[in-house]
């Protein structure tokens, strides 16, 4: 479907490539998931929206692809997310090349589901939780079936952008509830509202020269207590009976912010169990992911429970590299030493404070910086739902000693190439390699294999 040549109604057999010049989080949540198999646009980036919800989709997403306008509805088009190309009007001869590596690919995630059940643990005992990112109802299976511990980020503003205005308290309760009996009794980290940045209500009109340092996450929750306050009751009746509920903070910036939050939570349970609702207070916490913060931890647990790291902004306002604009996409890496730098000493200030800590954002289903997340010894990773048979499968294979002594030797780095090269050696020599995404490799001579 090109956007703008078509209406939304769609045949209810039809493999859907969803085409645009950009292509939003409320575009793609306008159609139905189960017929999309793959999403091209010209504007953005691996690391916006957009191209974190086809992640969650399982299917491939190309951006950033330059003019698309002589693409015409009812096209055949080959997407290859790995590669990040798109093929027109494919030959025969690529058409079976292809349906060999889709079907290559298919029977490998095949195999690793085999160790569903089993704990990701390492060689050498250290056991890392798995759990998933989810923000539509299409992606809650997804992760019970390959084995996700709870889920531990619900985007919770998918739902408002796929609404034509703000959803009320009983549609989110049913589906909240819906997300948390799902997971019963696994945990489910349920994020407030993070709209704003690339993520913008379509029944809001904001218009901001910067809109990733602008009115989004937990500004614009304060600054609309309606909105919080209703989002907040609805997750804390959807809760009742069940008790798998925590809540996540978007965009903590400073300690007034968790403050004034932590005392409008408290309110709405008090005002709750005033109409007679057995609600109760759920652990609550923050996403790490402004570097501002990073300092005011030690203050910020006087109000909470849990911090969970999102390396996709911390790797965009840490080395202030747009993570939707595809001019700098090559600047942007959550492979830079100074994010590698800032993880580590995270993961050491959470110990000391003993602050439960998990890392939700794309950084941890990559298989090279998991190495180093191990080797940092976080006790928790939280990714889209399809690639945590990977990660457990390179947890298992993986001694926590041998991702140490890769860490040691990255943290002397100043190179992000010459940091995947050394931890690609890592996994080479740990067997795994066979772990690593179809074009992800460092080494020239393997992009494309595989
Ligand atoms: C993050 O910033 O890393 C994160 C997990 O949240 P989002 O991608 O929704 O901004
Ligand atoms: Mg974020």
């Amino acid at each position: 479907a090109v956007l703008g040549q078509t209406t939304d109604q769609t045949s209810d057999d039809q493999h859907l490539v969803l085409l645009g010049e950009d292509v939003s989080v409320s575009d793609i949540a306008r159609f139905d998931p189960t017929q999309l198999v793959a999403i091209v646009c010209l504007q953005g980036s691996a690391l916006s929206h957009s191209a974190v919800l086809a992640r969650a989709l399982g299917i491939p997403a190309v951006v950033a692809t330059g003019p698309i306008d002589h693409i015409k509805n009812e096209d055949a088009v080959i997407v290859d997310g790995d590669l990040g190309i798109v093929v027109l009007s494919p030959s025969q001869s690529t058409q079976s090349a292809y349906a060999t590596i889709v079907e290559a690919a298919r029977s490998f995630d095949e195999s690793l589901l085999a160790d569903k059940d089993l704990p990701a643990v390492t060689k050498d005992g250290f056991r890392v939780q798995l759990f998933a990112n989810t923000g539509l109802l299409a992606d809650v299976s997804p992760g019970i079936k390959r084995g996700a511990e709870g889920i531990g980020l619900y985007r919770s503003e998918i739902p408002f952008l796929a609404h034509e205005a703000f959803p009320t308290e009983s549609e989110q309760y049913q589906v909240y509830h819906t997300i948390l009996t799902a997971y019963h009794p696994r945990p489910v980290t349920m994020r407030t509202l993070d709209i704003g940045s690339d993520k913008q209500l379509p029944y809001m009109n904001i218009k901001e020269n910067n809109p990733a340092l602008g009115w989004r996450g937990i500004r614009f929750s304060l600054d609309n207590r309606a909105v919080l306050v209703t989002q907040l009751r609805a997750m804390l009746k959807a809760d009742i009976g069940l008790g798998n509920l925590q809540i996540m903070l978007p965009m903590i910036t400073s300690n007034a912010e968790t403050r004034e939050v932590a005392a409008v939570l408290d309110s709405v349970v008090t005002r709750l169990q005033a109409e007679g609702e057995p609600v109760t207070r759920p652990d609550l916490g923050i996403m790490v992911e402004v570097p501002g913060v990073i300092p005011l931890l030690r203050g910020q647990k006087e109000w909470i429970d849990f911090i969970s790291i999102g390396t996709n902004d911390l790797t965009q306002y840490l080395l202030a590299v747009d993570r939707t604009n595809p001019r700098v996409s090559t600047l942007y890496d959550h492979l830079h030493p100074a994010m590698i730098q800032t993880m580590a000493d995270l993961a050491k200030t959470a110990e000391t404070l003993q602050l439960r800590v998990s890392v939700c954002g794309e950084m941890a289903a990559d298989p090279y910086a998991a190495v180093l997340l191990i080797g940092m010894r976080f006790p928790a990773l939280s990714m889209n739902a399809f690639s945590i048979p990977r990660i457990k499968a390179l947890t298992r294979g993986l001694t926590v000693e041998e991702a140490q002594i890769c860490l040691t030797d990255v943290l002397t780095m100043d190179d992000p190439q010459d940091i995947r090269q050394r931890v690609h050696a890592t996994l080479v020599d740990a067997g795994l390699d066979h772990l690593i995404y179809r074009g992800a490799s460092p080494e020239p001579s393997e992009v494309g294999s595989g």
